[in-house]
């Protein structure tokens, strides 16, 4: 479970129209990769979709349940940031299994879960470290097992990968991949990286000033771009 449809969604900051009318469907586990140019609203859409922003109009449905008024804790999404957003005092195992716990979870449950993703994510020697003794990529590892413990129908990734080396990015690029296969979750996931967006996705929303110029598999959009903007974006030769 974890469909999500997106109808007519606006937001102004001020004056400012950020998102001008988002009609959007994604289906329970597809990986749908949003790519546009920096300022375009992607991380807006993604704060919208899981409550941490307000929009200014429409509606966002969750397994066909309205979630446009329901608090960001209660919408069954986890995000995961660029900037990982980890508590430097905390533990690994802590910071993984902080949500669970405020969430009233038995200690039992919260240890099994936290046991369950470091064991994915190969994180199981790090559990008694705190953050700034862990590499950038390790990091963001243990930022994605936060996630994965809370059991979302929905991961909201934001450029996950940007702040990674290559060689990293790619390795956890593929780990990405292997979770989306082994978790069946939804996945939405921003970025910048045309080879990320092409490997990754089922689906890739391009979005180009707070609207969408076109929706479709890497391969359609590859070889039938709507118009040169998505054409430029993607890369097809035209
Ligand atoms: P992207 O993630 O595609 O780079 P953002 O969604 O971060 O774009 O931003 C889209 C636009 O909205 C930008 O012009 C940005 O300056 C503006 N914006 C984002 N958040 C706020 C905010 N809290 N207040 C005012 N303007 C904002
Ligand atoms: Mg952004």
């Amino acid at each position: 479970m974890g469909s999500l449809h997106l109808k007519s969604i606006r937001k102004a900051f001020g004056t400012h129209e950020v998102l001008k009318g988002i009609d959007l469907e994604v289906k329970d586990g597809e990986f749908v990769i949003f790519v546009g140019p920096s300022g375009c609203g992607k991380s807006t859409l993604l704060r919208v979709i899981a409550g941490l922003e307000d929009a200014s109009s429409g509606s966002v449905q969750i397994d066909g349940e309205e979630m446009i008024s329901t608090p960001p804790a209660k919408r069954g999404i986890a995000m995961v940031f660029q900037s990982y957003a980890l508590y430097p005092h905390l533990t690994v195992k802590d910071n993984m299994g902080l949500g669970l716990k405020q969430m009233g979870a038995p200690k039992a449950e919260v240890e099994a879960k936290v046991g369950k993703a470091s064991a994915m994510l190969s994180l199981e020697p790090y559990l008694a470290r705190r953050p700034a003794e862990l590499s950038g990529g390790q990091r963001q590892r243990v930022a994605i097992g936060r996630a994965i413990v809370r059991e979302p129908k929905l991961f909201l990734f934001d450029e996950p990968l940007s702040n990674l080396d290559a060689a990293l990015r790619v390795n956890t690029r593929l780990e990405i991949a292997r979770l989306h296969r082994s978790l069946k979750a939804t996945m939405i996931y921003v970025t910048h990286d045309q080879v990320e967006a092409m490997t990754l996705a089922d689906k890739i929303v391009v979005l180009n000033a707070g609207q969408i110029e076109q929706i479709g598999s890497p391969m359609e959009l590859y070889n039938r771009p709507a118009n040169t903007f998505v054409a430029g974006f993607i890369g097809s030769p035209q």
